[in-house]
């Protein structure tokens, strides 16, 4: 597998073209920030009336109304929610967006699952940055960066890759590394693990091993700092030198536990689940649950949030981390600036 780099890349090829970012949310934030400051044209689209229009003004962006943005732009990327960008690119961005024009992703969901099906004189590509928008903007201003993959869908005016490459170096990418990948792959390995690992293996496992100690009695302050506060000193550990790493660090004490426990916990039951979710991904199943829950105001969805916010895992956090000055000195989420 190749992975480019900022000197293996030609941006320049971006220079005199008119980039539309669509949306201005986690990722809307990171792509048209970062391009700003790349040196690059860029226009935030913004619907009548968002909420949206004072953040963008404050950050110095240029912005204008969807359908304005996109009839003179020659790259739009989608940055709304996957479940909103069907019915914008229908309503928006199909009956404007000029022939030879470049339409791109962050996520294959909309174009693997047929949701969208681009008009031919298109290019269709995605630049998927592998890691939260807010993080896309801070390593940025750090002078590093956020993987990103890249694939292509169509290529009519034929530099379609060498756009993505450009898009994904001028967001930072370039300085971490960039991978070229299919629409398939990248939209089925990142559903698995967000689902799997990332953010549903990990917000579960953290919950019940805090759910166990209060339980069985200990102050659930002690429970949020094993369970959930020293999460981040081995996972930083891990990110620096991976698993071998962590294991160089702790007590021998905990390595003996973590490898004699660690598998009694993810065992073969526990991937054959995970063979089960990979092949709901795959099937399209997930996606179509998901897209339904969106259609019925998010029913389940809001249920399912609701009922974890309220966990007391979060109480308590927010109280010990009141107490932790440093946990918040540089956030990454803010939420008064996206
Ligand atoms: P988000 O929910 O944070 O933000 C979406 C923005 O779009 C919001 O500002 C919202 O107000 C706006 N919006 C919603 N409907 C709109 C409409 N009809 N017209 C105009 N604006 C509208 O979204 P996000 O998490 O940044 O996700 C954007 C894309 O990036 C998705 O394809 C997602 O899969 C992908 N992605 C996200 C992350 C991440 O860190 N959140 C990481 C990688 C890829
Ligand atoms: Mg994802
Ligand atoms: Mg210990």
């Amino acid at each position: 597998m190749q992975v480019k780099y900022d000197k293996d890349v030609n941006s320049q090829l971006l220079a005199d073209k008119k980039i539309v970012v669509v949306g201005y949310g986690s990722q809307g934030y990171a792509h048209s920030n970062n391009l700003k400051d790349s040196g690059f044209n860029v226009t935030v689209a913004l619907r009548k009336g968002s909420s949206s229009e004072e953040k963008v003004r404050a950050a110095n962006l240029q912005h204008q109304e969807l359908e304005e943005a996109v009839k003179t732009a020659d790259l739009v990327m989608m940055l709304l929610p996957d479940e909103n960008q069907a019915e914008v690119y229908k309503d928006y961005v199909e009956p404007n967006l000029k022939s030879g024009a470049s339409l791109a992703f962050a996520h294959g969901f909309n174009i693997h699952f047929n949701q969208i099906e681009p008009r031919s004189d298109l290019n269709v590509f995605m630049i998927a940055p592998k890691g939260p928008g807010h993080t896309v903007r801070s390593t940025y201003q750090e002078g590093s960066g956020v993987p990103c993959l890249v694939a292509i869908h169509q290529n009519y005016t034929g530099d379609a890759k060498e756009q993505a490459y450009a898009y994904a170096s001028a967001i930072g990418g370039g300085r971490a590394g960039i991978i070229e990948t299919s629409f398939k792959e990248e939209t089925e390995t990142d559903l698995f693990g967000e689902q799997a690992v990332l953010c549903g293996g990990t917000a579960a496992l953290v919950q019940a091993g805090f759910e166990t100690l209060v339980e069985a009695g200990y102050a659930p302050e002690m429970a949020y700092f094993e369970c959930l506060h020293e999460l981040k000193l081995i996972v930083d550990l891990m990110y620096e030198g991976g698993i071998n790493t962590m294991r160089y660090s702790i007590s021998n004490t905990a390595e003996y536990g973590d490898l004699t426990r660690g598998k009694r916990l993810v065992n073969e039951t526990t991937k054959s689940e995970m063979r089960k979710i990979l092949a709901e991904i795959q099937s399209g199943e997930f996606a179509k649950e998901y897209v339904d829950d969106c259609k019925n105001n998010y029913s389940r969805l809001q249920q399912l949030r609701k009922q974890d916010q309220d966990h007391p895992l979060e109480e308590v956090g927010s109280q010990l981390r009141e107490m932790m000055s440093w946990v918040k000195k540089k956030p990454l989420v803010d939420r008064s600036l996206n």
